[in-house]
């Protein structure tokens, strides 16, 4: 990418979510000027954090409506930009009905019509998609067919569906959409970002983001008679946000992102959460069997083949390729977790104890 015009305006898509929140505060904080799309611009109570950090900032924040399901709808706040950050998408872990409508249909279709504007918009010269490390492995079971024992940028999750973990073949068939478009013309470059779970202060209370839906399990007692032994590659809101705009600004960055500051388990991180916020929340003491949760994790909503295929496989991802060429310095992920769940007291999401 060669002759970035960094006054010109920059579009940032899903300005509502967490992760798109700290972005723009970046943004607007370094002076740019950002074109913000939200679905609703009449429910201003999702966005209001942005127009306060806007009021603050020496940027200068524009919003647009756009859903990522009407074809067209990005146009308007493309115009002008260089730089595209597309980071919409539904990060639904549970709280789901139809899997197709909900999560497939918005990433899927939602990138295609966002890169089709890019293609209409002749000043677009660089675009950042979010993915996710679930487009680089689809179980955990994948990690015993890695040379290290760790996921890195080559590879790719070829075992997700609709039917088996949708949120990750969402991201997997999201993040492949962009490649093969970004493929057939040659006036744009992409760049994708592939976070681990992400945690971290949130700057807003509104956003449904599965960060919270996963530590809200630590808090509403569903975790208490024990966890699965299943790990997770997790990473802070604030260095996910870092590598979006190192992403955004390094003519050299090129091609997929781990954004990793290391694994803990989920048994690892109830006891973090325990020696910082004590007893009285039911946190996990223990880990369950196998033919335990194989048992009753049908009844949680998690079959007996993610079970079979996620439960004593402890996952690890390389971010050193972030490190190298987008300078990342991870934060202690220990810190982001706590952090995270003592906001989530603080703004009332989780019952102070
Ligand atoms: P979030 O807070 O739930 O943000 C998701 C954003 O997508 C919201 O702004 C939401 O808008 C928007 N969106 C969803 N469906 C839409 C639609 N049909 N039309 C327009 N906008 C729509 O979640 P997040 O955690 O920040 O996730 C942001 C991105 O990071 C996603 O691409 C996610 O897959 C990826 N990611 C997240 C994690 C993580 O652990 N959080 C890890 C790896 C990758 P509304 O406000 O209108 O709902």
């Amino acid at each position: 990418m060669t002759n970035l015009n960094t006054s010109a305006p920059i579009l940032v898509t899903g300005a509502t979510g967490y992760i798109a929140s700290w972005v723009i505060k970046n943004l607007l904080e370094q002076g740019h000027t950002v074109h913000a799309t939200v679905r609703d611009l009449n429910k201003t109570h999702s966005f209001q954090h942005l127009t306060d950090i806007a009021a603050k900032s020496t940027g200068n924040l524009q919003l647009f409506q756009a859903n990522l399901l009407e074809e067209g709808a990005f146009d308007a706040a493309m115009q002008g930009c260089e730089i595209v950050l597309h980071m919409a998408s539904p990060f639904v872990v549970t709280n789901y009905k139809d899997a197709v409508k909900d999560i497939i249909e918005p990433a899927v279709i939602g990138t295609e019509n966002v890169l089709n504007s890019v293609n209409r918009t002749a000043s677009v010269k660089r675009v950042v998609v979010t993915s996710s490390i679930a487009a680089t492995y689809g179980d955990a079971i994948d990690i015993l067919n890695t040379a290290n024992n760790r996921f890195d940028e080559s590879h790719w999750n070829t075992s997700s569906s609709p039917e088996h973990q949708p949120y990750p073949y969402s991201k997997v068939a999201a993040e492949r959409k962009a490649w093969e478009m970004a493929k057939a013309q040659n006036r744009w470059d992409l760049v994708c970002i592939n976070p681990a779970l992400v945690l971290g202060p949130s700057l807003t209370k509104n956003t449904q983001s599965g960060s919270v839906e996963v530590l809200l399990q630590f808090a509403n007692g569903m975790t208490l008679a024990g966890v699965p032994a299943m790990w997770n590659g997790i990473v802070d809101v604030r260095d996910v946000a870092d590598a979006h705009i190192q992403a955004a600004f390094n003519p050299a960055a090129e091609g997929r992102y781990i954004i990793s500051g290391g694994t803990l388990s989920l048994l690892e991180m109830g006891k973090i959460l325990a020696q910082h916020f004590g007893r009285k929340y039911p946190f996990p003491r223990n880990q369950l069997p196998k033919f335990a949760f194989k048992a009753f994790g049908p009844l949680l909503g998690f079959s007996r083949k993610f079970v079979e295929l996620n439960m004593g496989y402890p996952i690890y991802f390389n971010a050193e390729k972030s490190q190298r060429e987008l300078g990342m310095h991870y934060r202690n992920i220990e810190t982001s977790l706590v952090e995270h769940f003592q906001q989530l007291i603080d703004d009332g999401i989780v019952k102070k104890r």
